[in-house]
């Protein structure tokens, strides 16, 4: 016999439930608050806390690399191609607006790509940057990238022949933009839930019933499934795989020159300055499919490529120790690179499959699902 009072507080059933507190789930559920102020919108999260690949990323608030560019041009077009930088670019810019770059701990100390002696991948650069640079000029502004010759030197990188930089990417602290967010959405009015394991959704009069772990279940007028790299837990049909990414983070590093976020290796390696520190992830090419989970979990084989570009490349000579590592998992459309954004039953939205980008993508990814959801 519940009052009056939890009924209309608490136990009203949602318009919008959204499955999912990471960067997705959580915008998702701002964007829906904000265009119908009236709707109770509520996020389901099973972890303790957002517990996916928006708390346990690199932090890069990056568009792409040159390298990555050039590729997706030469595979895609260039209206593809560009269209999806210019995602990238506004979302950054829409991010930061909307949180502020103290509270996201962004810094503005550049994005970096390396190439090694030798490297092949620098002379497919050098050959289309004039021309990179060009296409990119009505989007990120004119200049975008620029070669650094002193660049290995300044930053203290071995074995590292040429590099590029931008000034207009940098690190941000992954934890306080997480927290941010959070706290933005429930002062928007909406709750988050977490401990909420949904284990199935099944059609039901007006609605939806998502059953939890628990086996007790919450009947919502619709759903948005923002799951990214699990999406498959629930709907086992779609073409998003999981793909887990390896991160280790090293003891503070005395008179550490690095400061900024870099790709290496076509961007299968990423390291950046934390506090000091260097924290670098990556590697997942090396054991694709092993990889290829939403377990998480280091392996000796891709710690020890880690630790090798770290002593080699990274930090040579310094014998610093690891302090830490982690994994995250991502998830990525088996075709192309464009995330999933679609409705998938008559009162079902998903929007998942974000790959390595969602730190810039995942504002807009958020608002585009939620323009799919019924008035
Ligand atoms: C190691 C690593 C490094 C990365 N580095 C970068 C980077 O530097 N820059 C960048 O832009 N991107 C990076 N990414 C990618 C970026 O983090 C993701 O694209 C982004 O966080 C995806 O956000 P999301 O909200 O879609 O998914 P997630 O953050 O994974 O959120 C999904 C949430 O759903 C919850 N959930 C899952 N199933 C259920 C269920 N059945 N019931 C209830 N809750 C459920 C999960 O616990 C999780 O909290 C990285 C990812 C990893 C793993």
């Amino acid at each position: 016999m519940h009052s009056i009072w939890e009924q209309r507080s608490f136990l009203a059933r949602p318009d919008l439930a959204v499955v999912g507190a990471g960067l997705v789930g959580l915008f998702a559920a701002l964007h829906a608050k904000r265009l119908h102020p009236g709707w109770k919108v509520v996020v389901l999260e099973r972890g303790p806390h957002p517990s996916g690949a928006s708390v346990r990323n690199a932090g890069f608030a990056c568009f792409g690399s040159p390298s990555e560019l050039l590729a997706d041009i030469a595979d895609e077009g260039e209206a593809a191609a560009l269209h999806r930088v210019e995602e990238r670019w506004k979302g950054l810019l829409e991010l930061r607006a909307e949180l502020g770059d103290a509270a996201i701990g962004f810094e503005p100390s550049g994005g970096h790509e390396i190439y090694g002696v030798n490297d092949p991948l620098y002379n497919q650069v050098a050959e289309g940057f004039d021309r990179l640079n060009v296409l990119l000029a009505d989007i990120t502004g004119p200049g975008t990238y620029r070669w650094l010759p002193g660049g290995p030197a300044r930053f203290g990188l071995a074995r590292t022949a040429h590099l590029v930089r931008t000034d207009l990417e940098g690190p941000v602290d992954t934890g306080r933009l997480m927290r941010s967010l959070l706290a933005k959405v429930s002062e928007a009015g909406v709750d988050v839930h977490f401990g909420q394991d949904v284990q199935r959704m099944e059609n039901a009069a007006e609605g939806v019933d998502l059953v939890l772990a628990d086996g007790t279940a919450l009947r919502t007028r619709q759903v948005l499934v923002a799951t990214n790299g699990y999406v498959r837990q629930l709907l086992p049909d779609l073409d998003i795989e999981p793909a887990r990414g390896q991160v280790l983070l090293t003891e503070p590093v005395p008179g550490l020159k690095l400061k900024g976020t870099f790709h290496a290796h076509e961007g299968y390696f990423y390291f950046r300055d934390y506090e000091g520190r260097v924290l670098l992830g990556g590697g997942r090419h090396l054991d694709r499919a092993v990889e290829r989970t939403w377990k998480d979990g280091n392996t000796p084989l891709i710690m020890e490529a880690l630790e090798n570009l770290l002593r080699a490349t990274i930090l040579p000579d310094q014998n610093v120790a690891i302090a830490h590592h982690w994994s995250g998992v991502m998830g990525f459309r088996t075709q192309g690179k464009e995330p999933l954004v679609a409705r998938v039953a008559p009162n079902v939205v998903v929007a998942a499959g974000l790959s390595g980008m969602g730190v810039a993508i995942g504002v807009r990814v958020a608002r585009r699902a939620v323009r799919l959801i019924r008035e």
